[in-house]
């Protein structure tokens, strides 16, 4: 229920509560859930709030037709996750079939897409398709993570959700909140060090980076995995400057943080954004088993771009 979340999400749930107060539902939430773990029992609890015909916060009312039941159980309610890699379009054009017809047991549909960064572009088409013709009694929940993950096409027609970051476990050392993250990996010191330097100087050097790219990357990072790993680590990196940039908190690199807050303070968050992008885009050219010297050169030459471009 609803009111199990209020210390932890007050604004979520005042958002929600609000809506069907002053009637004033949007179409399409894009909940952004940062790690929280009870994401997705606070999602359903939203579906159930909206979909009550008394809209009960509270205790399960065992009467109740939509609070009584289970999530597979209410009619009105679809929720849609990747059976593999990406959502599929067939599992879109399913749902619009299904949403086609009218509600059953409440005066709603509600559907909700978990990991809506796995929407590629054939799925988020269909979906979009819904988000632009919003038919006034369907609402979409969508959940991911983190913003940047996905689509800006959807996240344009979405009302955003962030949620509060409850954390689970408080450090200040980077290598353990690194471990966190990145499982399954050992990560040192030393690595952590390494990427920090890199993004210092290439934030500083710009393109000249490229002079000093084996002794600054290649030699630490000779392998396709510790490549990867290392991309990883610098998508932390810049996700905390961002974090820095938006008045909130960094997450991760606890111990950097003078560094961060200089690279913030050089950035505006778009270019901020555009760099997040263009690492993520490097990391899956080395997955394709591109030329790991190459791409390197690639990113450096386009965070440069990027600065220029903003400037
Ligand atoms: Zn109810």
């Amino acid at each position: 229920m609803l009111d199990n979340y209020i210390k932890e999400q007050p604004i979520a749930c005042q958002i929600i509560k609000n809506a069907i107060l002053k009637n004033r539902c949007s179409h399409a939430y894009l909940i952004e859930a940062k790690e929280y773990e009870r994401k997705y029992d606070f999602v359903l609890s939203i579906a159930r709030y909206f979909l009550c015909p008394n809209h009960h916060t509270q205790k399960p009312d065992k009467f109740c037709p939509i609070c009584s039941k289970t999530a597979e159980n209410i009619l009105d309610l679809k929720w849609i996750r990747s059976d593999g890699m990406w959502i599929k379009k067939s599992q879109m054009e399913e749902l619009q079939d299904d949403f086609g017809k009218k509600p059953l047991e409440s005066n709603k549909k509600i559907y909700i897409i978990e990991n809506a960064d796995r929407l590629n572009e054939s799925s988020a088409n269909a979906i979009l398709k819904f988000l632009e013709e919003p038919e006034e009694n369907i609402i979409a929940l969508l959940i991911v993570d983190n913003l940047y993950q996905v689509l800006p096409t959807i996240v344009s027609r979405c009302q955003i959700i962030s949620l509060k970051n409850v954390r689970k476990y408080e450090s200040n050392d980077t290598v353990a909140n690194l471990s966190h993250f990145i499982i399954g990996i050992s990560i040192d010191k030393d690595k952590v060090d390494a990427i920090v330097n890199f993004a210092i100087f290439l934030e500083k050097n710009g393109q000249a980076t490229i002079l000093y790219e084996n002794n600054l990357w290649l030699d630490i990072f000779p392998k396709k995995e510790d490549m990867l790993i290392a991309f990883d680590i610098l998508l932390y990196f810049y996700k905390d400057i961002i974090e820095i940039k938006c008045d909130r908190f960094i997450e991760i690199f606890r111990d950097y943080s003078e560094i961060i807050t200089n690279i913030a303070y050089d950035n505006d968050l778009i270019q901020l954004c555009d760099k997040i992008g263009l690492i993520m885009e490097a990391k899956e050219s080395v997955m394709m088993n591109l030329n790991m010297n190459l791409v390197l050169d690639h990113l450096i030459c386009k965070m440069k771009e990027v600065k220029i471009c903003r400037k």
